[in-house]
C-alpha cells in the first residue's frame, strides 16, 4: 500500500532544508503534523510531516480523513519531534 509515498521524504537525510511534505511543493516548512497509524505504528509512536502555511490545512485533512492525524505544531529549526531526523544533541 503506497498511500504514504506522498509524504516519503520525511525523514530526509540530515542537512536537508526542512521543507512542505506535500507533492511538488517546496515551500519552507512552517508546521509539524504529527501522526500516527495505529496499524502499522504502536500507539506511542509518530511519525511526522512538515508542511507550509499554505498546505497545513490539506495535509491536516488527509490525514483526519484516514484518522492518523495527532497534532498540529509549530516549526521551526531544532524544534523537530518525532521522526525527523536530528542530531545527537
Ligand atoms: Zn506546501
Amino acid at each position: 500500500m503506497n498511500l504514504f509515498s506522498l509524504a516519503s521524504g520525511a525523514g530526509a537525510p540530515e542537512g536537508a532544508p526542512a521543507i512542505c511534505s506535500r507533492k511538488a511543493c517546496r515551500a519552507g516548512a512552517d508546521w509539524q503534523l504529527l501522526w500516527n497509524n495505529p496499524r502499522i505504528h504502536t500507539p506511542e509512536r509518530r511519525k511526522v510531516w512538515l508542511s507550509c502555511t499554505e498546505h497545513r490545512g490539506w495535509l491536516e485533512d488527509y490525514l483526519q480523513t484516514r484518522g492518523l492525524w495527532k497534532e498540529t505544531l509549530p516549526f521551526t529549526a531544532g524544534t523537530a519531534i518525532g521522526e525527523q531526523q536530528g542530531g545527537n544533541s
